[in-house]
């Protein structure tokens, strides 16, 4: 199924209704429920609080996978092919998207409708643009949000499918288990914008399009990026990020992937790596969600309206640092405390 993300709801469900249609797995109410986590209102932000410590108790059991790379890479038919390959195995899969450049052209273009055509078919499938948001934490905030709400729901494995430009990265590593990059074969990494920092936070890396003509590059390709890989620092994981080819059009390799993902899964397991990790995860998302509301506070604060103007144009001119001028706002944020 997949789902069109609406600004606002004509009429809001009460927190009861929102519960029990979530933990009763009603994909309606989930996506009224991510709708309403995606909305800036207060009153949304409240319910939203609330629904989250309702079904928190529910949440986390699912397996979390990350997946970037460059528009073009061929993300969305490698979900289509790898989603219908592990719903085929009987699991129920939420797939959710963070486009930033969505921000810009007011429309995501990851959540175009003829993209994953036949996984939005899927009845174990359920695929969710994300909203376009002011900030780019914003976007990852509520994408958390999200992921948390499709887990009470009852799925128990979420895609956040991210572009990657560099920018989104991160945040995206820190809400997930495992992080997959896609590369194309040939294309050098300057070309695919890939910086080395997302290559270290890969779990897996895998060569898009071994096909065709393509196949015996993607091999090499793939023995290229597996050497260069030895010379980046081993993650804290212990575990050793593999490299893989695959073609989501002829639906080889697909099986490998999601065979090494779980793989991943009982070996970090094992070793106390994915408990420590969610628990570090928890904590960031303490302080994401601090952030933002600090943020918030100061947006709406008529009284240092004025101070916020000057001091973002100081920062974009280069006239002052933005550490500085981050430290002056929040001494004035605090004046009136002192
Ligand atoms: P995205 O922008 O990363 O989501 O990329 P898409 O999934 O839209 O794919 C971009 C282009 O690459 C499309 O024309 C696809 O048909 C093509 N493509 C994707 N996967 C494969 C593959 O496994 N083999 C071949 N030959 N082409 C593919």
């Amino acid at each position: 199924m997949i789902e069109k993300h609406h600004n606002t709801l004509k009429k809001r469900p009460s927190l009861a209704v929102l519960t029990s249609g979530i933990l009763a797995g009603d994909r309606i109410t989930l996506s009224k429920a991510i709708t309403l986590a995606e909305s800036t209102l207060a009153e949304d932000e409240a319910i939203t609080a609330d629904l989250l410590d309702a079904v928190l108790p529910h949440t986390g059991k699912s397996l979390r996978i990350g997946i970037t790379g460059v528009p073009g890479v061929g993300k969305s038919t490698f979900i289509e092919s790898f989603g219908t390959h592990i719903t085929s195995v009987g699991k129920k899969l939420a797939v959710l998207t963070i486009d930033p450049s969505s921000q810009l052209t007011h429309g995501s273009i990851l959540g175009d409708k003829t993209r994953m055509d036949s996984l939005s078919k899927n009845p174990l499938a359920y695929i969710r643009p994300s909203a376009s948001g002011s900030t780019l934490g914003g976007v990852a905030h509520k994408t958390r949000e999200a992921m948390l709400l499709c887990e009470a729901a009852g799925f128990d494995t979420i895609i956040i499918e991210t572009v990657g430009t560099g920018q989104s990265e991160t945040a995206v590593k820190n809400m997930v288990d495992f992080f997959l990059l896609l590369m194309l074969a040939g294309a050098g990494d300057e070309l695919q914008g890939i910086k080395k920092g997302i290559m270290e936070m890969a779990d897996t890396l895998v060569i898009t399009k071994a096909d065709g003509d393509n196949k015996k590059k993607a091999s090499q390709a793939a023995a290229d990026y597996q050497h260069a890989l030895h010379l980046f620092q081993q993650p804290i994981s212990g575990w050793t990020a593999k490299v893989l080819t695959c073609s989501a059009l002829e639906n080889q390799g697909i099986d490998t992937v999601w065979d090494s993902i779980l793989h991943y899964e009982n070996f970090t397991k094992a070793q106390g790596f994915w408990e420590r990790n969610r628990r570090q995860q928890n904590k960031t998302w303490l302080y994401e969600c601090f952030n933002n509301l600090l943020q918030q506070e100061v947006k709406k604060s008529q009284r240092l309206n004025n101070e916020v103007n000057v001091l973002e144009k100081k920062v974009e001119d280069g006239s002052m640092s933005a550490y500085q001028a981050a430290k002056d706002l929040l001494y004035m944020f605090r004046r009136p405390l002192l």
